[in-house]
């Protein structure tokens, strides 16, 4: 696909749509600004796969503008799901004089009046070339002063219902009066690398949503029951692994099935420690998994308290079969509030799905939730773990869920 790598340059002839795309957090500042605003940048480039037409992304100073032969609500769609910026703005690019960026605002607020009487409206300009013949102050009492004579429209400082911004560059000037709130956080890939354990449940996509907002660049690790159970966990955790690489550059997805080392670890004795064993067990393989595939951390969907298995006690007897941090992003929250963003960000309709599930096969009656390490150690013991582990990992498959779709465009 042609792409241009960089703006046209000079003065556009007429008003060109374009996107202004503004990150939320200060990492712009300091030594790391350019490492982030570049990672920042490949990862938009990586949201236009597929766009179907030419696309240019330049940053200064901060904002990055968008454009291309594509139109500007796809071009925002695709933006607004990249991590790292926190407004996604529908602007047009106009020459940096006072008559241009006037008749410009004139035609975009005769548009917007048609069928709201009484439409109020206020100007905000800002300079970034200091050698415009007006203040910022002037500009806007000239805009606001000609769309006010000649349509009419009240000026509301406050709460206006149309806040036009006016950004004034050396050569061009921004115009927009629009504003679509972004993902935020940090840009995917600054932070490092995540393997994150993928259940079908709502939590842990939540939870690897939240680790890629804090920069982490996650692959998915998802173990099934077979094969004592069927396939159904892996085609969610297959959907959800593509709809959560619509936030990222394509994660990999790796599926490992367990039925048969949790028949052992039952044999084994394992009792009311079966939930607990299985855990570390799944602990154990992807701090394994994570190394030999760059991952520093494991991340998973654990909330305190929420069921048995998640007593402090039990989550520090899983965590000493890790050999790489747990990371557990979603520890001081409730339910409602997990469901509520899984809602948010499109994975709660896989969640919701049935599937039969590897926890539950063998689950006993009563899961403790006080597992002490030495008492899950003697069952343990009477396995060969590391030739467990080996033999999870030679026959785990890795996917790559969405990596056959032409774009991220829903
Ligand atoms: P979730 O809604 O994410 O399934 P849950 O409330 O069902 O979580 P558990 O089943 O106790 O809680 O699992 C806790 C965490 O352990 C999950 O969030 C996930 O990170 C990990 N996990 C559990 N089962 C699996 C699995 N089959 N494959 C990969 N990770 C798993
Ligand atoms: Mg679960």
């Amino acid at each position: 696909m042609p792409r241009q790598p960089t703006a046209p340059t000079g003065e556009s002839p007429r008003p060109a749509p374009c996107v202004l795309l503004k990150p939320g957090e200060t990492f712009l500042k300091g030594r790391n600004r350019e490492r982030f605003e570049q990672r920042l940048q490949d990862n938009l480039r990586y949201a236009l796969r597929g766009v179907g037409g030419s696309t240019w992304i330049r940053t200064t100073q901060s904002v990055t503008v968008l454009g291309g032969q594509v139109p500007v609500a796809e071009l925002v769609e695709r933006a607004r799901r990249v991590i790292g910026f926190s407004v996604v703005e529908p602007a047009v690019r106009v020459p940096s004089t006072v008559e241009d960026i006037g008749a410009t605002v004139l035609d975009a607020l005769d548009g917007l009046r048609a069928g709201r009487p009484g439409l109020t409206f206020a100007v905000r300009a800002r300079r970034r070339d200091k050698d415009f013949p007006l203040t910022s102050t002037q500009l806007e009492r000239h805009v606001g002063g000609v769309v006010h004579e000649t349509l009419g429209l009240p000026v509301d400082l406050r709460t206006p219902d149309v806040r036009v911004s006016v950004e004034v560059g050396r050569h061009e000037t921004y115009l927009s009066w629009e504003r679509h709130k972004g993902q935020g956080g940090l840009p995917v890939g600054s932070g490092g690398r995540a393997l994150v354990l993928l259940s079908g449940g709502y939590d842990s996509p939540v939870a690897a949503y939240r680790a890629m907002r804090r920069g982490l660049r996650c692959d998915f690790v998802h173990f099934t029951g077979a094969p004592y159970t069927n396939a159904s966990s892996v085609y969610k955790a297959y959907a959800l692994a593509r709809e959560l690489n619509r936030y990222q550059p394509g994660g990999r997805l790796h599926v490992v099935a367990l039925g048969t080392a949790q028949k052992q670890l039952a044999v084994a004795g394992a009792g009311k420690l079966q939930v607990i064993a299985q855990r570390r067990l799944m602990i154990r393989t992807a701090s394994a998994l994570a190394r030999r595939t760059g991952a520093e951390a494991v991340v998973t969907g654990d909330s305190l308290g929420q069921v048995a298995s998640q007593t402090l006690a039990n989550m520090a007897t899983i965590d000493e079969a890790a050999s790489l941090p747990v990371l557990r992003p979603l520890l001081g929250w409730e339910k409602q509030e997990i469901i509520d963003e899984a809602r948010a960000i499109g994975t709660a309709a896989v969640s919701v799905l049935p599937d039969e599930d590897c926890c539950k096969l063998l689950a006993p009656e009563r899961v403790t939730t006080r597992a002490r390490v030495p008492d899950v150690q003697r069952v343990e013991k009477r396995l060969d773990m590391d030739e467990v582990i080996e033999g999870l990992l030679r026959n785990a498959q890795c996917l790559r869920p969405g990596a056959d779709e032409e774009g991220h465009g829903s």
